[in-house]
């Protein structure tokens, strides 16, 4: 499939700084109307989206598949790669974490509170939130987060800042 013959379809979705590749292809699936299976089928990768959109990482997006990607995407195979773990970095499928901060100034899911390694947000010192603070909710996975608020009591993800506890240590 070349690009000329996907892209009078396409509408095209700009990436979020930091954004994990769940929220990108949910945002993007949502713009164009098509479901894991009609994105992956578009793009040639079966069932690779839908498992992707889940942080199901296992076996790695491999190079060709993010090529394949990013002809329908439209969004360049390195930048598709920012979106996922740093190669060699452990990541958590779940709880989906969400630094409200930072969701209030950039609405996006981001790859790095995922990483086993990260501890808090290190722009906002904040520890990460793993359920609503309202309610106790689990996150959704990010590629089905539509309204950024939450699924069970409608709290706004941005509102969540304020139940956000310091980081004593400061994080570098
Ligand atoms: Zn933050
Ligand atoms: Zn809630």
């Amino acid at each position: 499939m070349k690009a000329e013959d996907i892209q009078p379809w396409v509408f095209r979705v700009e990436p979020y700084q930091g954004e994990s590749l769940s929220h990108f292809l949910g945002r993007f699936r949502r713009a164009n109307e098509l479901t894991p299976t009609g994105l992956g089928k578009a793009a040639g990768l079966g069932g690779a989206v839908a498992r992707w959109e889940k942080f199901r990482f296992n076996p790695p997006p491999s190079r060709q598949q993010l090529e394949a990607l990013a002809i329908v995407v439209g969004v360049e195979a390195d930048r598709l790669e920012q979106m996922l773990p740093p190669a060699g970095v452990g990541m958590k499928m779940e709880p989906i974490r969400l630094c409200a901060a930072c969701y209030a100034e950039s609405p996006c899911h981001k790859i790095e509170w995922q990483l086993k390694v990260t501890q808090g947000c290190k722009q906002h010192q904040l520890r990460l939130l793993s359920e609503c603070p309202n309610c106790g909710a689990r996150f959704k996975v990010p590629a089905l987060w539509v309204d950024g608020w939450c699924q069970r009591c409608f709290l706004a993800f941005g509102g969540m800042m304020k139940s956000q506890k310091g980081i004593s240590i400061i994080l570098k």
